[in-house]
């Protein structure tokens, strides 16, 4: 379906709830719906990024298919969430990375390994790699500091100028003005919302996912992936701040901060990214967007690799695999930050600044 049709049907969906109303307890969307009589092209887009998809209003709904209405705001708001992670992506020239993603994301990380390969190869000698390396600078022995470190410090800011570029084209885009997204309390409230994963929760008895029945599946692995990335980035940042202040070099012993929150954050996203792959398998697809299954599983995918190269290398860092493993890992992390603007990633920046547009408006009434 074409966007302007897409904008058309959930004009059309978000009118007729808006006369029924039934549904007004199950999330945030629905309340902030009825403080609208019609539904500009904005308020669509920001409704959409407000849902989560957690499919009660497509399970409750009287007029949900195959009754004639033909309601499904589930799977309206799934597509519309689709067309502006395109539409929002910056610079817009990338955002076709968002059609076929899956595949995108796939030659992302080929693309990545083949590089990182082949730079080690070039630069780096056999008897190097393949040598069991231990001791403080184990790392840099096979891939020098400053060849670790300048492509990440470029990558970072480069993903953190597009993802900050694209979220403000979202918000004004969306009918808000750059000061209001600063608004500190609604800022607070919108932190409170995301960290507790408040609308995953369906008022205590779960969402209806990955079928009909409540569950609180989704909700718990939601949870161990999004703290899991954070400890990950902790770590990370940890052992920047031992290197630089302390000039204390990787690897760090098992009983260190960064090997402690990098090992809870790794086991946290396995266990959380193979939860949700498997939901995933065995949702119902009727009331999601089949075109956005590649995107999902494919960011999902790269997350497993991720922490799973991760803590594969932190158990064999003494052996003659260390050199190997940590090439895969950097290839696999550096796919991760290039794809993170293109991506599924996306929908944790849209779904906050949705939030605080919500703490607003309900701070209003
Ligand atoms: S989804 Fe169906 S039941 Fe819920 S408010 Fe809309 S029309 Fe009513
Ligand atoms: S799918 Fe869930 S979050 Fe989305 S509109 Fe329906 S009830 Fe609200």
């Amino acid at each position: 379906m074409l966007s302007s049709d897409l904008l058309k049907e959930a004009e059309r969906v978000m009118t007729i709830c808006n006369a029924c109303r039934y549904c007004e307890g199950y999330c945030a969307v629905y309340p902030a719906m009825e403080l609208r009589r019609t539904f500009a092209d904005k308020d669509l887009k920001y409704l959409a990024n407000l849902c989560h998809n957690c499919r009660a209003c497509y399970y409750a709904c009287q007029y949900a298919p195959p009754h004639e209405f033909d309601v499904n705001v589930a799977r309206v708001f799934a597509d519309l969430r689709l067309e502006c992670y395109r539409e929002f992506a910056r610079p817009a020239l990338l955002a076709g990375m968002f059609r076929r993603n899956g595949l995108a994301v796939g030659i992302l990380t080929a693309a990545a390994l083949v590089t990182v390969f082949l730079l080690l190869g070039i630069f780096q000698d056999s008897p190097v790699i393949f040598a069991a390396h231990s001791g403080a600078n184990a790392f840099y022995r096979v891939i020098p500091y400053p060849l670790f470190i300048l492509p990440f410090s470029v990558l970072v800011v480069c993903l953190s100028a597009v993802l900050l570029w694209s979220n403000i084209s979202f918000w004004r885009k969306t009918g808000g003005k750059l000061g209001e997204l600063l608004d500190p309390r609604a800022n607070l409230q919108a932190i409170g919302d995301a960290l507790r994963l408040k609308y995953l929760d369906g008022g205590g008895h779960g969402c209806n996912y990955p079928d009909e029945r409540f569950s609180m599946l989704r909700r718990y692995f939601h949870h161990l992936v999004f703290y899991g990335f954070i400890l990950c980035l902790a770590s990370t940042t940890v052992a920047a701040a031992y290197h630089h202040f302390l000039q204390w070099p990787a690897p760090y012993p098992y009983l260190s901060w960064p090997v402690l929150l990098g090992t809870a954050g790794g086991l946290a996203l396995l266990a959380g990214t193979a939860g949700l792959l498997i939901l995933k398998k065995k949702m119902d697809p009727l009331p999601g967007a089949p075109r956005a299954r590649g995107m999902d599983v494919g960011f999902l995918v790269l997350l497993f690799f991720t922490s799973f190269s991760g803590l594969l290398l932190l158990a064999l860092r003494a052996t003659p695999a260390m050199g190997i493993l940590l090439a895969v890992h950097l290839a696999v992390v550096a796919a991760l930050f290039v794809a993170m603007p293109y991506g599924k990633f996306v929908h944790a920046l849209y779904r906050f600044v949705a939030l605080v547009r919500n703490a607003r408006e309900r701070s209003r009434q």
